[in-house]
């Protein structure tokens, strides 16, 4: 029989890609904590955690048997009229890990309608109010997924020309840096008389799809503050930064100013299911609590809270708040530290950066953002045996916590050899 590689051609449509240009897709038949196995036999170090969903490890014990054993208990029952106990339990157990201020879970399927569900509350929130509000705020670059409400939000629309007369009503701001800050914030002062925003969607402190842009936690919370004060509700777009990632639990830790509300997925399953949680504080939820039925939210999805899922969740937190993944945080916070020390001043490098376990560079290249030039960077690191996936110029490191260090020196090594030829 033929190769994976081949069966896939024949009915196979792949995202986010042209398959005149990119018709071979590699067949990968096992993972194993940060390992992937190809179809040839080869092995490759997951340095991006598969889109930093697998954060403690593929096929992990302690999330696969839990989820195991709930699928032999109860596989799924609809959410609309029932409630089970993994539901009930992960509510309970991420509330507690969640910044203070969030009190209600919404669940979805993806990192897409978690945004969604987010853009909603907030359109929604005011219109029970009798207000409106109709304009959302975002980022310049910002991504917040593919569905036509996350799409519009999203800043970074390369190839989203064909549905851009049908985008929501978004303006949006640079990014704040000490540089521009009062500017910004004279803007949206001037910006805000006008009473018609009715939330500001953003990725906290670091912009996943944009390269793993880091940007100012000051700003940040300056632009909250002024906001909030203006009932313009703020939404975190978590899916990506979420659950350990920039060294707290949520990057939201690591501001004074909490969000309305948050939008959580990749990492929330810890790999193994797709979910999606959009949670919310009580006054969000009190602005839906009625006695008409109109003014509920009207969202919903065949496969909400799903009981595997919801266990894959649990497990994972638990998993998080473990001594063991605690220390492997920091030791990929120094690992990285070191590695930035060894690279930052090669004449490749434009420069560097790190959030958490989030290390970034930026090649002193010019580069498209599927170009030919990256697509000879992916190569190589696959040869090399890592996987990692360059936006552009720009080479990240985002590893599952259970990385070993060698495996990190391979993931470095590739890199400075990529610098030798680049
Ligand atoms: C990946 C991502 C999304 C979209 O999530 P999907 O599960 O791919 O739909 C939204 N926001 C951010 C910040 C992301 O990184």
């Amino acid at each position: 029989m033929a190769n994976l590689s081949k069966r896939d051609q024949q009915y196979l449509w792949h995202p986010l890609n042209q398959h005149k240009l990119h018709p071979e897709m590699l067949g990968i038949v096992r993972a194993k904590g940060s390992i992937l196995y190809d179809e040839h036999g080869n092995e490759y170090i997951d340095g991006i955690a598969s889109w930093y969903t697998c954060m403690y490890g593929h096929c992990n014990d302690l999330i696969v048997e839990p989820v195991f054993r709930q699928m032999k208990q109860l596989d799924q029952i609809v959410f609309s009229g029932f409630t089970h106990e993994p539901a009930v339990k992960l509510s309970e157990r991420l509330i507690q890990i969640l910044p203070g201020n969030q009190q209600k879970l919404f669940f979805s399927d993806n990192g897409s309608t978690a945004a969604e569900v987010g853009i909603k509350m907030a359109l929604q929130f005011h219109f029970n109010q009798g207000r409106k509000r109709q304009i959302l705020l975002a980022f310049e670059d910002s991504f917040h997924g593919d569905t036509f409400g996350a799409m519009s939000v999203s800043g970074l629309s390369v190839y989203n020309g064909p549905f851009a007369d049908y985008f929501l009503d978004v303006e949006r701001i640079p990014l704040p840096t000490k540089a521009n800050i009062k500017n910004v914030i004279a803007y949206l002062k001037d910006r805000l008389s006008q009473n018609n925003i009715a939330g500001f969607i953003y990725e906290p402190l670091v912009q996943g799809a944009a390269g793993m842009k880091m940007y100012d936690a000051n700003g940040l919370g300056q632009i909250l503050a002024l906001l909030q004060e203006h009932d313009v509700l703020t939404i975190a777009d978590e899916v990506m930064t979420g659950f350990g990632k920039t060294g707290r639990n949520f990057a939201s830790d690591h501001l004074e100013i909490k969000p309305d509300i948050m939008c959580l997925s990749k990492a929330l399953t810890a790999g193994l299911l797709p979910m999606g949680i959009t949670s919310c504080t009580q006054r969000v939820y009190d602005a839906f609590y009625s006695e008409e039925l109109s003014k509920g939210l009207f969202h919903g999805h065949t496969y909400t809270a799903n009981p595997l899922a919801c266990t894959a969740a649990l497990a994972g937190i638990e998993l998080l708040e473990s001594e063991e993944i605690q220390e492997n945080i920091q030791r990929i916070i120094k690992s990285h530290q070191n590695f930035d020390l060894e690279i930052k001043d090669h004449p490749k490098v434009a420069n560097t950066r790190q959030c958490g376990i989030i290390y970034a560079l930026d090649l002193n290249i010019k580069m498209e953002r599927y170009g030919n030039l990256r697509d000879k960077l992916f190569k190589h690191f696959m040869d090399n045996g890592v996987f990692l996936r360059p936006l552009g110029n720009t080479i990240y490191i985002l590893a599952p916590f259970v990385i070993t260090n060698e495996q990190l020196r391979v993931i470095y090594t590739a890199i400075k050899s990529a610098l030798d030829w680049v």
